[in-house]
């Protein structure tokens, strides 16, 4: 078995071959970074962070360039900064650490890179002008838009139909428009808002900045190159920002023909309930949130519980069976620390399912058959059992802590934090001293509740996760 990816472009799972195995390439849509994300926005780094570690597995650590941006200039940034007096930048900088971290958290790479929209301002210009040159773009009332109808390839990638694209309801209509199909490339900027220079021979006067379909081309083109292997992201960036990109990208060559990217990979959604988590509907939870009760590989093992490709429900029910799958896997882990770490190949099992189109479910599976066998096998089997159930968690970004860290890590009781734990203990110290004996059963009852087992000595009370 060798990878097979399913390639929305063609609509078939295919082989995954890249162009050049010494230097594959691979870009994923980022934040726009001016509020949280939310647990469904880390759908796609977990998702394609476990690509990246299958193809640094296939083709060695050095041959996989992985991108992953900051859209950081973005109309929504610009009313963040408007509403709360913080400078552009000063929105943008906090929100990209604070993502970063929290991507880190959930156990993703960092990736080879993460560039920022903000720093590619004259690619993005050059990319304009090369359309404009092509007549595949034209300015009006300041702004320049691509013309969708000079691009027959426009729809390709989702398989909407040109004619379905411009006759539907969501294309915004706007005066400036030849037709509303058309997106914007290049667009004003107000006084009091970030622009740069236009190039002379554009037809446009004034600051201006880019539209956010353009940003993405142009990183891609300057990160990348000019075809990339692979572009994912969340199903619905299918239509029409990656449809966009790839109009922008193709056409921007003197022959339109050259692809942006060879295999395209979206994730289905992370749902509450019937509706797609969003920031819109208001349903959001936020990793950064969560990370205060559970760990992050709760919440990683959680993304990784269901295929990419279909439809995620996130609920506290599938938070606690994540804990407690990964708690028993770590529960063997501990038992069996004292085993010898010998290197092994990777279980091909797991590699299989993994191989599969990215089958996590399958692998998850692979892996609990993998910890049963640690558990019965003695002797050499079993340093060999348990050295290929470390190898394939960590393949896949599980089992990073040390068992004893695990178990007493943030999430190991019920949610309470150290410092939480030693509050309400105190509190109820105070609370039996004070003879309030009410308030004191009910903290015994919340720290039970929480797993937490404590006895009272002479030297003080001492507590530990059960
Ligand atoms: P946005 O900030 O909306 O541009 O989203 C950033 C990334 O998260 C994109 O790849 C989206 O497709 C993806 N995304 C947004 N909402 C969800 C969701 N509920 N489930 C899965 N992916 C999502
Ligand atoms: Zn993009």
């Amino acid at each position: 078995m060798t990878l097979h990816l399913f390639n929305t472009y063609s609509g078939k799972k295919e082989p995954f071959e890249p162009a050049n195995p010494n230097r594959v390439t691979m870009y994923v849509c980022g934040p726009t970074v001016y509020s949280y994300a939310h647990i469904g926005n880390a759908r796609p780094p977990v998702v394609f962070d476990v690509l990246f570690r299958v193809l640094r597995e296939q083709y060695g650590g050095d041959a996989v360039v992985y991108a992953r941006n900051f859209t950081d200039i973005d109309d929504k940034i610009i009313r963040a900064s408007q509403e709360s007096g913080d400078p552009i930048r000063v929105i943008t900088e906090k929100f990209a650490d604070i993502y970063r971290d929290d991507m880190a958290a959930l156990g993703t790479l960092t990736p080879t890179k993460e560039p920022r929209a903000t720093e590619h301002i004259p690619e993005m210009q050059d990319l304009v002008s090369a359309l404009l040159k092509h007549g595949h773009a034209y300015a009006e009332q300041n702004h320049v838009l691509f013309s969708v109808r000079s691009f027959d390839g426009y729809g390709r990638l989702s398989k909407l139909p040109q004619d379905d694209i411009i006759a539907g309801a969501r294309v915004e209509v706007a005066p400036y428009k030849r037709d509303p199909a058309d997106f914007v490339l290049w667009k004003p900027s107000a006084d009091d808002e970030p622009g740069w220079g236009a190039p002379e021979g554009w037809g446009v006067s004034g600051r201006g900045r880019p539209g956010w379909h353009l940003e993405c081309s142009a990183m891609i083109r300057a990160g990348l190159g000019d075809t990339i292997d692979i572009h994912g992201g969340g199903q619905d960036l299918r239509f029409p920002h990656h449809e966009n990109e790839i109009a922008q990208s193709c056409c921007a060559h003197d022959t339109g023909d050259v692809p942006l990217a060879r295999y395209w990979l979206h994730n289905g959604f992370l749902n509450m309930g019937k509706d797609k988590m969003s920031k819109s509907l208001g349903n959001i939870v936020t990793p950064h949130e969560l990370l205060e009760t559970w760990q992050g590989e709760v919440l990683r093992f959680a993304l990784l519980s269901a295929h990419y490709r279909q439809p995620l429900e996130w609920t506290d029910t599938l938070l606690e069976q994540s804990k407690r799958q990964l708690d028993r896997f770590y529960r063997v882990l501990s038992d069996l620390s004292d085993l010898p770490d010998v290197t092994v190949a990777l279980p091909g099992a797991v590699l299989t399912a993994l191989q599969d189109d990215l089958n996590t479910p399958e692998a998850i599976s692979a892996l609990h058959a993998l910890r049963d066998r640690a558990v019965s096998a003695a002797g050499p089997d079993q340093v060999q059992a348990n050295a290929e159930l470390l190898t394939a968690g960590r393949l896949m970004g599980l089992f990073l802590s040390e068992p004893e860290i695990w178990f007493k890590g943030a999430g190991a009781g019920g949610g309470l934090a150290d410092e939480v734990i030693e509050a309400l203990l105190k509190e109820r110290t105070t609370a039996r001293q004070a003879k309030n004996y009410a308030r004191a059963d009910e903290i015994r009852d919340e720290l039970a509740a929480a797993n937490i087992i404590f006895e009272d000595g002479a030297a003080g009370t001492t507590w530990r996760r059960g």
